[in-house]
């Protein structure tokens, strides 16, 4: 075991020191896991539905230590809850989501009409997650409870930034002993990560690419499949004609919510040039108008910078946007504020394509604004790049923002709303160029990521002897 400490990013303090597992215990989990799954697929979908709704329950009655765990790691209050609302509710959607599975049929053969074929599921035995920072439980389970839904025995390894909703999660999960014996979150760092990918037979990765392309180099080498779930660079297009106060109100929100530390953050914007001034004028006043939550946790839209080294790269992208010639209109300092860190809404103006802060993910309040000239143009530069997580078109009908949304080289693109992909889950999606693989997260491809297909095929007429494939007597 390795030790190792969490910040506290209001306070800036270490103020919690934990242990990393190492591969021989990952290894020991993950066997003991193992060890119970063949009965946690075979008691079916309906008593697995149970379990995990009593765990639910427990997460609710262990709910103030969670909270008061995912506040402490990233410095939030309100949003702490809804990890947990998040959670619990997703246990009832993907119960409608197996509910709407049909039960597997016998299909006559047409090659050969003796023979019929049906299909059965076989759930991947154990599914290893590695989770980030940003949303610590909320990413954590987002891919563990259809796993667990569909029978597999599941190991989670969240992100060693916030480690501590791990204890009052497994103390959740201790009161519903069923539940106990095939799930288990373990802390640890990317070492423990690693592990985990050595012993599962499948894995969930959320994070960044940097990391993601190593978890899949490691999955390929085992021959295993890897979903992978990874960083954006989103971009919104705001069309002439498009209702300005709508429009900045998406484009602020979805830009800055939760600090901007989300995947699908809004983190360009592209303005048709006649209504470009207006556009920017009014976004720079609604930005304004956003507080910080310091020192009032219960106050402000902004939270703090998570993970310290995160300040690093959002002062260098501004430092770097300055250095080319762009204007800073609001925001653009990193406060310190009782030893946290913080950064306003930062609207900037005058930024080019060459600039980090319009090529590499910012994961933090950044609002890079740019006029363009024809719809084509803006199309080109939203596609542009190696990202395609999601991205925005708002317009003054949805039909037209309809039309450019479908030009966009992404996985989910909201229209006249900006990143709906955080407050609405059941649209499925994947992940485009370097921001994912695999298939949906969610809706029914999310669950079947889990399941192994099957074929069961059954001769009704006697068997074909050898010789019905001689070659005697062929031409
Ligand atoms: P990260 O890639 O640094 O770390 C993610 C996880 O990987 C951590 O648990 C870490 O310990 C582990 N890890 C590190 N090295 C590893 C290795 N070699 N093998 C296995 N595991 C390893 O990402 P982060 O900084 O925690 O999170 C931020 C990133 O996550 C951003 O890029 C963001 O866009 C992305 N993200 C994507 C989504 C999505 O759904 N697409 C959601 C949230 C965050």
């Amino acid at each position: 075991m390795r030790t190792f400490t969490a910040r506290d990013p209001r306070t800036g303090v270490h103020d919690w020191r934990g242990q990393a597992l190492d591969p021989a215990e990952v290894a020991e989990v993950a066997t003991r896991l193992r060890a119970a799954q063949a009965a946690w697929e075979g008691r079916g979908a309906a008593s697995r539905l149970e379990v995990l709704r009593a765990f639910g329950q427990s997460l609710r009655r262990h709910a103030e230590a969670i909270s008061a765990a995912l506040e402490a790691d990233t410095g939030r209050r309100r949003i702490a809850r809804l990890e947990i609302d998040s959670v619990v509710a997703s246990i009832e959607a993907w119960a409608r989501v197996v509910a709407a599975d049909a039960e597997p049929q016998w299909v006559q053969g047409r090659g050969l009409p003796s023979v019929r074929h049906t299909a059965a599921w076989k759930a991947y035995p154990l599914v290893g997650v590695v989770s980030p920072w940003n949303f610590p439980l909320l990413l954590g389970m987002i891919d563990a409870v259809p796993a667990l839904l569909a029978g597999c025995a599941v190991l989670v390894k969240p992100s060693e930034v916030t480690p501590r909703f791990i204890a009052p999660v497994m103390a959740a999960v201790a009161e519903v002993p069923d539940l106990a014996a095939v799930f288990a979150i373990v802390p640890g760092d990317g070492a423990t990560g690693q592990a985990v990918v050595d012993v599962a037979d499948c894995v969930c990765f959320t994070g960044s690419v940097a990391t993601g392309r190593k978890v899949a180099v490691q999955a390929a080498g085992r021959l295993i499949p890897a979903y992978l779930e990874l960083g954006g660079k989103d971009p919104l297009i705001v069309l002439e004609g498009a209702d300005l106060e709508a429009a900045t109100d998406a484009a602020l929100r979805g830009s800055v919510l939760s600090t901007g530390q989300a995947c699908q953050s809004i983190e360009r914007i592209y303005v048709d040039r006649p209504i470009h001034d207006a556009f920017l004028t009014r976004l720079v006043e609604k930005a304004e108008a956003a507080r910080l939550n310091w020192p009032d946790i219960t106050a402000g839209e902004i939270g703090p910078i998570i993970f310290d080294r995160q300040t690093d790269i959002l002062a260098a992208q501004i430092a770097d946007a300055k250095a080319k010639g762009a204007r800073v209109l609001t925001g653009g300092e990193i406060e310190t504020h009782g030893g946290g860190r913080w950064l306003r809404p930062t609207v900037l103006s005058g930024v080019t394509p060459d600039m980090a802060v319009m090529r590499d993910e910012t994961f933090g309040p950044l609002l890079p604004v740019v006029a363009f000239d024809r719809v084509d143009e803006a199309v080109a530069l939203a596609n542009d790049g190696e990202y395609g997580l999601s991205g925005a078109v708002f317009a003054a009908t949805l039909e037209e923002a309809e039309a450019v949304g479908r030009r966009l080289e992404a996985g989910a693109i909201s229209l006249n709303d900006a990143a709906l992909t955080s407050i609405f889950y059941e649209a499925a999606k994947q992940g485009f160029k370097a921001s994912g693989l695999g298939p949906s997260r969610m809706g029914e491809d999310g669950y079947r990521r889990f399941l192994r297909r099957q074929a069961l095929i059954a001769n009704t007429a006697r068997p074909l002897p050898l010789a019905a494939f001689s070659e005697e007597g062929s031409t």
